[in-house]
């Protein structure tokens, strides 16, 4: 008999999430049955969702998110003894997973794709479900062409640093928004973005002017609030934006959301189109996101990095670290 430890969420956040809203417990797990898989967990992902999601469920609930597990015992051929498993299992040490029951496309097990070498870790960061996010969300609604300028926000975290690269890769000038200098100087001098600014500091509007003299082709929004407002007020005829997240707000008061200026006139005056997206919309394609990614990062035309929490009991630091913008690249702990 495995006995398992799982984070609950025991009640509804208010403002930034507290310890006292979790609570870590144990449970004994059944024996596997057919067609089922043991797994221990070796890395946990921190995502902003984990925050915004909170008011959708009902408490408690075990706290959802992606993680990387070995199998310990399997009755399904498809996952062997030793195979890696990406799941949406959560913060949780073992799980008895059944890969043929996924009630949404989140929550569809899968073997972890061939990295090639590339650490582990990256199959729930880069090569995961924040890479995939970052490639569809700026391929199939951006489509940037060479030459054009795309902006984004969030620019140094797990999405928003890849998002930089790939419209790098594509040909494009690539403007970053972060929250700090050495966020700021890492995009600039690691990653190549073109300019990036302290979104903390800086006037974004008269920045962003001096900066894309010509106007914004495509902007990966994943902040939301008056800095997306600014920026879309400077794209140019017929441009996109991708509407990612509105993390700014996420730890708002839900009845208090925060007011940002109008976009009707630059949305009508320029024709601009504006979607927004959740990346299981193509869960069936992202193998194929995965294999560009780990190709340009094996390259060397991409970079990742990771900010790596040591240890299950801190899970939750490493969760309120990110959401407060500890993280250059993609939050991660190592159980
Ligand atoms: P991340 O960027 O790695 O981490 C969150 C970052 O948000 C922090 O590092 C912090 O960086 C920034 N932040 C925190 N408070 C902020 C504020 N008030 N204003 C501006 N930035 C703030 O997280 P991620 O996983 O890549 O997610 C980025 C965005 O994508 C989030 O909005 C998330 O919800 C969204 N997302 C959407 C989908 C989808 O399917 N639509 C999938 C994945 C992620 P700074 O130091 O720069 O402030």
């Amino acid at each position: 008999m495995v006995r398992a430890r799982k984070y609950v969420v025991k009640r509804q956040f208010q403002g930034v999430p507290k310890q006292e809203d979790f609570e870590i417990t144990t449970e004994e797990l059944p024996a596997i049955k057919n067609g089922e898989i043991l797994v221990k967990t070796e890395w946990v992902s921190v995502d902003p969702y984990q925050r915004a999601y909170n008011a959708r469920y009902p408490t408690p609930y075990d706290q959802f998110g992606f993680q990387l597990a070995v199998v310990q015992d399997s009755k399904n051929p498809k996952f062997p003894v030793g195979s890696k498993v990406v799941s949406h299992k959560g913060w949780r040490d073992y799980t008895v997973i059944d890969p043929n029951s996924a009630p949404t496309p989140m929550d569809k097990a899968y073997r972890m794709p061939d990295l090639k070498g590339l650490p582990e870790s990256l199959s729930i960061g880069a090569v995961g479900m924040p890479g995939a996010t970052a490639y569809f969300g700026l391929l199939e609604l951006c489509k940037p062409r060479p030459g054009e300028t795309v902006v984004v926000t969030g620019a140094a975290g797990a999405v928003g640093s890849i998002v930089g690269q790939i419209a790098k890769i594509k040909g494009c000038k690539v403007i970053g928004f972060a929250g700090s200098d050495d966020k700021v100087a890492w995009l600039e001098t690691e990653l190549g973005f073109d300019k990036a600014f302290n979104y903390k500091t800086v006037d974004a509007a008269s920045a962003l002017k001096a900066a894309a003299p010509n106007g914004v082709d495509c902007y990966f929004d994943n902040v939301g609030g008056e800095l997306s407002s600014t920026i879309i007020n400077q794209m140019n005829t017929y441009g996109r934006v991708a509407v990612c997240g509105s993390i700014s707000a996420y730890n708002e008061d839900p009845s208090r959301v925060p007011k940002a200026s109008i976009l009707q006139p630059a949305l009508v005056g320029k024709e601009l189109k504006i979607e927004g997206f959740l990346v299981p919309r193509w869960a069936d394609r992202w193998p194929e996101a995965f294999a560009d990614l780990v190709k340009w990062i094996s390259s060397g035309q991409m970079k990742v990095q990771e900010h790596v929490t040591e240890g299950f009991d801190n899970i939750f630091k490493a969760f309120v670290g990110m959401l407060a913008g500890e993280n250059v690249g993609k939050a991660v702990v190592k159980v």
